[in-house]
Order: C-alpha cells, then sequence, then structure tokens
C-alpha cells in the first residue's frame, strides 16, 4: 500500500518535471481555462483556473498521458523512433489522429462538455499552444500540444460542472 502511493506520487512529479522541461506552465494551461472560460463566468478568478489545473494533474490518468506523449515527442525530436513512425511523429502529420485520441482520454473524463471546448482551444491556439505549434522552433510537440489542450478543456469542464452545482 505504502509503495504504491509513493510510485503514484513519483508518477506525478515526472509528469509535471516533464511537461516543465518541455516549457509549459502550470499557469499557461491555467490561462487557457481563463480563456475558454471568461464568457460564461464573467468573476472568474486565475486561481479558480489554477486550481482545476491542479485537480485535472493529480489524475493518474493524466500523467500517464502526459508521460507516455511527451516520451513519444522526445524520441522523434532525437530521431530514435522507426519508420516510418520517426516521419509520421516528427512531421506531425494531419492524418495520424492518436495524439488526439490520447488528448480525448483526458477530455473524456469530465464528461461531453470538454468536447467543445477542446475543439474550440484546438482550432483557435491561444496562448501556449500556439508556441507548441511553431515549427521554428526545431521541438517535436505532436503529443504535447494536444495534452496540453485536453488538459485546459478538462479544468474548464470541472470549473463549469462545480459553478452549475454551485450557482
Ligand atoms: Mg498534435
Amino acid at each position: 500500500m505504502r509503495m504504491e502511493k509513493r510510485s503514484m506520487d513519483d508518477v506525478e512529479k515526472k509528469a509535471r518535471q516533464k511537461m516543465a522541461e518541455r516549457g509549459v506552465k502550470i499557469k499557461d494551461i491555467a490561462d487557457l481555462v481563463y480563456f475558454l472560460q471568461k464568457k460564461y463566468h464573467p468573476d472568474l478568478q486565475m486561481d479558480d483556473c489554477l486550481a482545476n489545473v491542479e485537480r485535472v494533474l493529480a489524475k493518474r490518468e493524466v500523467q500517464n498521458a502526459i508521460l507516455t506523449g511527451i516520451q513519444l515527442d522526445e524520441l522523434a525530436e532525437k530521431k530514435m523512433l522507426e519508420e516510418p513512425l520517426q516521419g509520421i511523429i516528427e512531421s506531425d502529420e494531419g492524418l495520424y489522429g492518436v495524439d488526439e485520441i490520447m488528448a480525448f482520454s483526458i477530455v473524456n473524463i469530465y464528461g461531453s462538455i470538454g468536447f467543445t471546448n477542446y475543439g474550440y482551444i484546438d482550432k483557435e491556439k491561444p496562448g501556449i499552444l500556439g508556441y507548441l505549434n511553431d515549427k521554428s522552433t526545431g521541438m517535436c510537440h505532436t503529443f504535447l500540444d494536444d495534452l496540453v489542450g485536453a488538459i485546459a478543456a478538462a479544468a474548464s469542464s470541472r470549473l463549469a460542472h462545480r459553478a452549475a452545482n454551485t450557482e
């Protein structure tokens, strides 16, 4: 029991560390939540956005997706995958779709309104999503951009559900 608890903490720590290493701060994701929710909640506070992102990041399935996606991005960057997967991930091929499926597993956690949020943010690419989609950085964020959008969408859904239950 104790071992299990400690290993969960290690997974969460590592997932957070990897995101930071790849240039994504918790505040960047909270900014996306604010972007998505400010029109529905006029007195929305940044602290609420941050708190909801934290709760999403505390989920093991989210941490697993982050670790898996970032690992694939990094291996593609180092050209260590086998072809044809290397080329597909490195070039962020539009029809690949596994990055989005991984993102949906996160979006799903808080119900269907997450999908609307995810679709919208993926199209608009505000804030950190613009940076992650900038190919000129030389980095590969094929998975991470969808993961970040999904975490923001899930946190937005959580925030919306909680607001609906208290208003
Ligand atoms: Mg992608």
